[in-house]
């Protein structure tokens, strides 16, 4: 799937499945995000397919995108949840999706959140230290009830990602270091309320090439043989998300591939194996609508100055992501290199610089590509702008499934104090 593959352009205009966009921009008003239910569904059941001749279960990260209509959408598939927080349970649960298809990952889960975890009967926990086993192992005992865990190892690998989206090496927060596992389970298979159940790893995000996953995985097969040896019931590999998606030209493996690469690894342990697909199951799915408010011509650059910020998305500030940037109406032919920017008052609201875009006026649509994963979830009112709402199209239909709030919603959250 490319960023335009469910947005393609029709007589010079561009539509998600059978829908203008100009045609959503006309009701919703800019900026908002807009997601393709059939892209999100054919890229669910590409991982089906892929995965079909192995026992697994397929976990989408909810932190990639986490509203209510795109985790029914999968929940109605059958996917379970990859979660981070208690929010992000209560979200999967109230979408549909059975408690006993959602892992539980994050290097700080509190005793609320463990608590209310484990009332639920999540199938596992993904634990990330010592002293969380300990945590659960003391809530688990207190409920009278039993948490089934994996640990989830850092294999000290180079994910060859973003720096911020590495999260597999040594230096890095996450996991137990694969050199102090069997120790981490021994004390696990010691401790009251817990029960052994698997092994996860997790290395990073938008991972462009299987090497790193492979040397991963190798890993892990390892440690799976070591830990029976030691006498651990292992039953469940989880080898975590970070197949990476084409933003602009990187040719990422297909999931059949991968799913191959994963089966190749490990599939002679006989495990149920678990995958936590995020960015690759919702990046291309979406895009960001934006219009230009202003064209402005700088000392040496020309500006298209957008209505959506670095609020609204901020993977190019953060990440120096790049997204395609697409004017929506392409009667003009002639391209013009612009640098693209947001209103917000940061030098950093920058979508993208020098970059060829249709000749665009004030009031023109622009979308911002490839920005349905860790694009919405991100987004703040910063600059007291408001959360841009989300659009769904299904066919020729189209649902608000987030509204813009009113300035009186954020307003009315902030009290005043009585001395004031
Ligand atoms: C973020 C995350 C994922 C999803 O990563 P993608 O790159 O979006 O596929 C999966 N598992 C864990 C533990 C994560 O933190």
């Amino acid at each position: 799937m490319t960023p335009v593959t469910y947005f393609p352009h029709k007589n010079n205009e561009m539509f998600v499945e059978d829908i203008a966009i100009s045609t959503i921009a006309k009701q919703v008003k800019t900026p908002f995000y807009c997601y393709s239910s059939t892209a999100i569904e054919t890229s669910f059941q590409d991982y089906q397919n892929a995965f079909s001749d192995q026992d697994t279960l397929i976990c989408y990260a909810v932190k990639a995108n986490s509203n209510q209509a795109v985790l029914a959408t999968l929940a109605k598939l059958g996917s379970g949840a990859d979660v981070v927080s208690m929010g992000e349970i209560r979200r999967a649960i109230t979408a549909g999706i059975p408690a006993d298809k959602i892992v539980y990952s994050g290097v700080a889960k509190t005793q609320e959140e463990i608590e209310y975890a484990l009332s639920l009967g999540i199938f596992q926990f993904n634990v990330e230290s010592e002293p969380e086993l300990e945590l659960i192992s003391k809530v688990a005992t207190s409920l009278n009830t039993t948490a089934a865990i994996s640990f989830r190892i850092n294999p000290n690998v180079c994910a060859q990602t973003h720096e911020k989206i590495s999260t597999g090496k040594a230096e890095n927060k996450f996991g137990v270091p694969i050199s102090k596992a069997r120790l981490a389970y021994k004390q696990a298979a010691s401790l009251p309320g817990i029960k052994v159940q698997g092994v996860d790893v997790h290395i990073g995000s938008q991972l462009t090439n299987l090497a790193p996953f492979e040397e991963a995985y190798q890993h892990i097969a390892q440690l799976v043989v070591e830990l029976r040896a030691d006498g651990h019931d292992i039953s469940v590999i989880d080898v975590g998300g970070g197949l990476g998606i084409t933003y602009l030209d990187e040719i990422i493996p297909s999931k059949k591939t991968y799913a191959d690469m994963v089966k190749a690894q490990l599939g002679h342990l006989n495990c149920k194996i678990i995958i936590e697909p995020g960015r690759s199951l919702l990046g291309n799915a979406g895009i960001l609508v934006s219009s230009v408010v202003f064209v402005k011509t700088g000392e040496e650059r020309q500006f298209l100055l957008l209505d959506a910020g670095m609020n609204d998305l901020i993977r190019p500030s953060m990440y120096d992501a790049f997204h395609q940037i697409i004017a929506v109406n392409q009667e003009s032919n002639a391209l013009k290199t612009y640098d693209v920017v947001g209103p917000v008052c940061e030098t950093g609201d920058t979508f993208a610089k020098a970059r060829q875009v249709h000749q665009s006026d004030a009031g023109d649509l622009i979308a911002i590509m490839s920005s349905g994963a860790y694009g919405a979830v991100m987004s703040s009112s910063y600059n007291t702008r408001m959360l841009a709402p989300e659009v769904m199209v299904k066919g020729n239909e189209f649902a608000v499934v987030r509204k813009r709030p009113s300035y009186e919603d954020i307003i009315k959250q902030d009290i005043t104090p009585s001395w004031l």
